[in-house]
């Protein structure tokens, strides 16, 4: 099998949100209802493409191709900034850029 493909245009983005950060504003809601939603703690969350809400911490999922731009929109709106959209390859897309080593702290 090779992995020569260019991009699947299929689901190639996924995203997250970090509800230590979110503010419960409801903004990404709003922009895209089919990819978040608030839960009944008032922090948002993504949902499953069943509509199901993805409540586990750290819990990602794909965006339809008919929303990127909603979702993308969201990320750079979002006030909390803490909605992470990355490529298929894991490559930061929109939201927040995502340090992955050396935390530092202080
Ligand atoms: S836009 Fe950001 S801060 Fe506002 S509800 Fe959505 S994830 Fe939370």
């Amino acid at each position: 099998m090779t992995s020569g493909d260019p991009v699947d245009a299929a689901e190639p983005l996924r995203v997250r949100v970090d509800q230590d950060r979110c503010t419960g504003d409801g903004l990404c809601a709003q922009y895209a209802p089919d990819v978040f939603e608030l839960d009944v703690d008032g922090l948002a969350y993504v949902k499953a493409d069943d509509a199901t809400l993805l409540t586990a911490p750290g819990s990602t999922t794909a965006v339809p191709a008919r929303l990127f731009l909603d979702v993308i929109a969201s990320a750079d709106e979002c006030p909390g900034e803490c909605i992470y959209v990355t490529g298929s390859d894991g490559t930061s897309v929109a939201g927040p850029a995502v340090s992955t080593a050396g935390a530092s702290s202080g």
